[in-house]
């Protein structure tokens, strides 16, 4: 399978409006610390799928040349991870998506204007979207009540999203992601005792993560403006970027 990072940013993305720091200066220039929010891209030999629909899903489909998307599997229901859901509107017809059921209620209420394909997903049952074998993973995000992380595995190979997770993941969770390929690791800030960010892992909480579970190779994405501008903090850090690919 190929896995693309079509948008490595935290909630507001990089460059934020209005603020003027190094690493949004760097972004605004059109740098790797140019940073669309939340979506990646997974294709198998049958097809592609998007995890996450992040507000600016328009260009990425468009700069990526994704003509056809077979299916969308959401992770939790936070306006930076769903909401570019409504670019396929007048697009693409009857899209199918994925996500627990909770998640897909309160995700469609926002998307009545559409009709996508609705497909009920339970915690830790693992399913089957263009080849590749996908299951949902307990994580811990607050406030918001079941958000999840997925599992792609295909021909022994195996890809690990956290989604946007705290650093203390389920047990249970942690059996089932040992040792993949590539952990793809929220990672909002270098450090969250300075800023107390809470709800999402911090560069340390990723690289113990990775390590706790074996990890092949990770890599960091919903990455804010907090961290050094990406060519520095690439040089301390696995940071990820927008385009980034893998061939697992
Ligand atoms: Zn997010
Ligand atoms: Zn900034
Ligand atoms: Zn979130």
């Amino acid at each position: 399978m190929k896995v693309t990072l079509l948008g490595t940013g935290d909630a507001p993305g990089t460059p934020i409006i209005g603020c003027n720091c190094l690493t949004c200066q760097d972004g605004l220039k059109g740098g790797k610390s140019n940073r669309l929010r939340c979506s990646i891209l997974v294709e198998s030999e049958k097809g592609t799928i998007l995890l996450d629909t992040g507000p600016d899903l328009r260009q990425q489909l468009l700069e990526h040349n994704i003509k056809h998307v077979d299916g969308v599997i959401w992770t939790h229901g936070h306006y930076d991870h769903f909401t570019g859901f409504g670019e396929f509107h007048r697009v693409q017809r009857k899209v199918d998506v994925y996500g627990l059921a909770e998640t897909l209620d309160y995700i469609l209420e926002y998307l009545a204007f559409l009709r996508p394909r609705r497909n009920n997903v339970k915690i830790n049952e693992t399913f089957e979207i263009i080849g590749l074998r996908i299951t949902l993973f307990e994580v811990k995000h607050r406030p918001v009540s079941n958000p999840v992380g997925v599992i792609i595995e295909e021909n022994g190979k195996k890809v690990v999203f956290t989604g946007d997770c705290e650093r203390q993941i389920p047990q249970k969770s942690l059996e089932m992601i040992d040792s993949p390929d590539l952990l793809i690791a929220d990672a909002i800030v270098p450090d969250s005792d300075v800023l107390h960010i809470k709800k999402h892992m911090d560069a340390k909480d990723a690289l113990e993560l990775a390590q706790k579970i074996k990890a092949k190779e990770v890599v960091f994405t919903h990455i804010s403006h907090f961290f050094k501008p990406h060519s520095i903090a690439a040089q301390e850090f696995p940071m990820g970027y927008d385009g980034m690919q893998f061939v697992i």
